[in-house]
């Protein structure tokens, strides 16, 4: 069902008590987050604003009072740390620098663009947590944890020397690389709606980390599909609804993780895949894919089959709506 405007009323969905019963107390996905990443300002037509974030936890009673609470020891909620010591193992120290440079020089409420992303004086810091929230998740992952670091700025537009589409550190990018460095075998499903240029970018010549993606044909930053052995790019036509997509997971998403055979699985999970999306995004950037939750349900699933241990961070998703729909299909989907 398409989550709409209608049925927002979160706990006919699902309820902390409904997590425990249903997943066990002690493995219930957890979420990693930190009011930071919502605390920059941004000007008014930049589509990655904080409410992407807050209408979730205004939304979702059990996500609020948990995040009262945050940093407790057996809440769901992990609070994210700053991972800047993280920041080279993909990024050029002189790129990292002139961002920091950039906030540093900013007022507070004032805004500057590079590479068409916006910065303001908090971004350099909110980046700093997404990548420290991503690793967190990555060694969960490693010890057997299910968690989606629900963080902004998104990252897989992130090159190793500049930002891009509103990413500035490849939060997903620089956790796979701080796995693989541990020797893990790392694949990152990558289902935003756009291709993830800067971890194809990252991936290229790594021999044990393995990039698949689902994004839509010809939207920015479309490459022709070429297929390299450590990549897998599908591209899908405008507006495809769940069936479709839940199909291609199916007939090509598992083959490839029986083929490269990973120790852990890093999702890019961008939820401007939903029909949510499409209203609102399609309007600014046009394209979009009809998706509901059921969609993002089913890919959990197929993972939980697998049994290899995966993490998730927030990409992107533009509308709340978007983002409540992938955050809650992440918490409830089926033991
Ligand atoms: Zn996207």
């Amino acid at each position: 069902m398409l989550l709409c405007e209608d049925n927002i009323k979160t706990d006919k969905f699902i309820s902390f008590e409904y997590l425990q019963v249903v997943v066990g107390h002690t493995h219930y996905p957890l979420l990693i987050y930190h009011p930071i990443f919502h605390s920059d300002h941004l000007p008014e037509d930049s589509l990655d604003q904080g409410e992407r974030l807050e209408h979730l936890i205004e939304e979702v009673p059990f996500i609020y009072d948990a995040i009262q609470e945050l940093g407790h020891n057996d809440s769901f909620l992990i609070k994210a740390e700053n991972g800047r010591i993280y920041l080279p193992l993909v990024h050029d120290r002189d790129y990292i620098k002139s961002v920091k440079n950039m906030c540093q020089e900013l007022q507070e409420h004032e805004h500057t663009e590079n590479e068409g992303v916006f910065l303001s004086k908090n971004s350099y810091e909110m980046a700093c947590y997404a990548v420290g929230a991503t690793i967190q998740a990555a060694d969960m992952a490693k010890h057997g944890r299910k968690s989606l670091a629900l963080v902004r700025p998104p990252g897989h537009h992130a090159h190793p020397n500049k930002m891009g589409g509103f990413c500035i550190f490849n939060n997903i990018a620089i956790a796979s690389e701080h796995l693989s460095q541990q020797g893990e075998r790392v694949m990152i499903v990558d289902v935003d709606l756009h291709l993830g240029d800067g971890t194809l970018a990252y991936v290229e010549g790594k021999s044990n980390v393995f990039y698949f993606s689902i994004s839509q044909k010809g939207l920015w930053p479309y490459h022709e599909p070429q297929d390299d052995m450590n990549t897998e790019l599908i591209f899908l036509k405008e507006g495809i609804a769940d069936y479709e997509y839940c199909k291609t997971l199916e007939e090509r998403l598992l083959p490839a993780i029986e083929r490269f055979r990973p120790d852990i699985i890093a999702v890019s999970a961008g939820f401007d895949t939903c029909g949510m999306d499409l209203l609102d995004y399609g309007e600014k950037l046009k394209g979009g894919f009809a998706l509901s939750e059921k969609s993002y349900s089913h890919l959990w699933s197929l993972l939980d089959k697998t049994l290899i241990p995966y993490f998730a961070v927030l990409e992107g998703g533009y509308h709340p709506l978007s983002i409540l729909s992938g955050v809650l299909s992440f918490l409830k989907r089926e033991a």
